[in-house]
């Protein structure tokens, strides 16, 4: 362990900070989009050789275990884990002032393998040590739990307590990437260490070397919507942060009335990325001048691709995992091959619902997957808009639909959708089988977006700011029908890899866009599905030759390193 933790601390120069990570999904260390994003970024780094090293905390408590009782309410349970069963404890320990208090932080190490034989090192961040205070030890419990000052005190860990981490071992960072702002405050270390010399100061400027940190930072934002952009009362932030910087310079850095996150991390980072074009123009709206570059999410294909297909791609296809960029040849796949991988993949499907839920899905109809967190924007309801409708739809055009989706424990509002979501299944007993599946989380996610033959995505735009589990899915030749935001609108061809609901760009609203939708269920895609499978195969195929081969964390990584890293 010591040479292997060597060889990564001599060749590993640049730091990708993230709240959350889903490496395996044993450890419960993410939430969704975002933690899925940062952990398909470390399989392509392992596949890529690429300098880097993850840094995250390791989140002892998970976010949650989802439950769903009777009524069609969301119980949240308690999702531990044990770091000690899947990582390694390394000897360094550093302490971070918080609240006046010091609190000390130990990292683990899980290393990330390839199928290539390279491995990438990620630390988890750990308080639960017994020389903490036992408020201080639960830290690094919960993801995504808490009030505002726990969310701050865990923030000053991963910020803070991750560089020095890294420090302490001897880690020589040159580039620090911040996956979302959560990470932010480490800019406030990094400022710290370039005090400019009193001598040399202009009086009303900031005295640091902000030019010396921006060269180091790379700093991707995720999302438009407030709620996901942290912000803090400077009341609490002046109680529980580290003295560090002063207070006027974090002011002027991260705003005059709270300390925003995505503010700071906007101007300390001398590259600023949002995670598809249509997300990166609207971040320029929100923030007007600063740059927003625009290198676009994707899926690290080996991990999505179900085992027939992965059998099929690694036959006609073999270097497809390292370039899936070669993937654009899998127009010439034989048809009757895609359609009995599609079959298997479809199999597993049924087979996990009925034990996830009882219900029995038939493979010979059409199956709407629908999976994402379930929150207002992502409009959740939107496909049950008038059930009358959707019910004479399926009396014509038979299918079925397959849910699944967290909501945050605060949201009430996602909650609810979830009890609506159960109650429409019931009403539509007999016609439209509905199932839910519960817990959503990696292993689910990976059946369901290779098993489903609609994937369907409803977003009000723009909020939708990227959206992965689409491109899963076209890896798998499922067809994505989705409102054009977010990724969609670089990758939809209509009628090629899959359809739009409703004009890109425009006001419309929550019923412009369920009409377009049954519109395009009724009249194209169902018909399609049940008369024509010919042309469905066609459309399959290019799916998987138009988006797998773009829309993969190879290509991503590929493009953060030339053009954000070296830049
Ligand atoms: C891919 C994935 C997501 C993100 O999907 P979106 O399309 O971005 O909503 C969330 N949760 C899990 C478990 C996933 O696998």
């Amino acid at each position: 362990m010591a040479s292997l933790l060597d060889s990564f601390i001599n060749r590993s120069h640049v730091a990708y900070f993230s709240m959350e990570i889903a490496i395996r999904p044993e450890m419960r260390t993410y939430a969704g989009g975002l933690g899925i994003l940062a952990g398909d970024t470390a399989r392509s780094c392992a596949d890529l050789e690429l300098p880097m090293v993850f840094v995250t905390l390791v989140s002892r408590a998970g976010y949650f275990r989802q439950r769903i009782d009777d009524q069609g309410q969301q119980v949240e349970e308690a999702d531990c884990w044990k770091p000690e069963d899947f990582c390694e404890p390394l000897d360094a320990q550093v302490a971070v002032r918080v609240d006046g208090r010091k609190v000390w932080v130990r990292p683990w190490l899980y290393v990330q393998d390839s199928p290539r034989l390279h491995q990438v090192p990620v630390i988890l961040l750990d308080t639960d040590l017994e020389l903490n205070a036992p408020a201080d030890r639960e830290i690094t419990h919960h993801l995504y739990g808490g009030n505002d000052a726990y969310r701050l005190t865990q923030e000053i860990i991963l910020g803070i307590g991750g560089v020095r981490i890294l420090r302490a071992l001897g880690f020589d960072i040159r580039t620090y990437h911040l996956n979302e702002g959560h990470a932010a405050l480490l800019t406030l270390d990094l400022l710290s260490r370039n005090r400019v010399p009193e001598e040399d100061r202009i009086p009303g400027e900031i005295p640091y070397d902000v030019t010396k940190v921006h060269e180091r930072c790379v700093f991707t934002t995720h999302t438009p919507v407030a709620a996901g952009h942290d912000r803090f009362p400077y009341d609490l932030v002046k109680n529980l942060l580290p003295d560090l910087v002063e207070m006027d310079t974090i002011k002027r850095l991260a705003g005059d009335d709270h300390l925003n996150m995505t503010r700071l991390a906007l101007n300390t980072s001398g590259y600023v990325n949002g995670v598809a074009r249509r997300h990166a123009e609207t971040t320029q709206r929100m923030f007007p001048g600063y740059h927003v570059h625009a290198i676009t999410n994707g899926v690290h294909s080996g991990q999505w691709t179900h085992p027939a297909f992965a059998k099929l791609y690694q036959t006609h296809i073999p270097h497809w995992q390292h370039e899936p960029e070669s993937l654009v040849r899998s127009v010439q796949l034989p048809d009757d091959e895609v359609w009995s991988c599609h079959r298997a993949a479809k199999a597993d499907l049924v087979e996990m619902a009925r034990k996830l839920t009882g219900k029995t899905l038939d493979p010979d109809l059409p199956t709407i997957g629908f999976a994402r967190r379930m929150t207002g924007y992502k409009r959740p309801l939107l496909l049950f808009d008038d059930p009358d409708r959707l019910e004479a739809i399926a009396a014509r055009h038979p299918f079925q639909v397959v849910l699944a989706g967290k909501a945050h424990p605060s949201d009430s509002a996602g909650k609810q959708a979830i009890r609506e979501l159960h109650q429409l299944a019931e009403r539509f007993a007999g016609k439209i089988t509905c199932v839910y599946l519960p817990d959503y989380g990696m292993d689910i996610a990976k059946t369901l977006v290779a098993g489903s033959d609609v994937w369907l995505n409803t977003p009000m735009p723009p909020y939708e700011a990227s959206g992965t589990s689409g491109m899963k899915a076209a890896h798998n030749g499922v067809l994505n029908l989705s409102v054009l935001d977010g990724w969609w609108v670089e990758a939809c061809i209509e009628g090629v890899t899959g359809w739009a609901i409703g004009e890109d760009g425009g006001k419309s609203s929550d019923g412009d866009h369920a009409k377009a939708l049954y519109a395009k269920l009724e009249e194209v895609v169902l018909p399609l599905y049940h008369t024509d499978p010919a042309q469905w195969r066609w459309m399959m195929k290019r799916a998987i030759a138009h988006i797998a081969c773009y829309f993969n964390t190879q290509r991503m990584m590929r493009r953060y390193v030339t053009e954000a890293y070296f830049r």
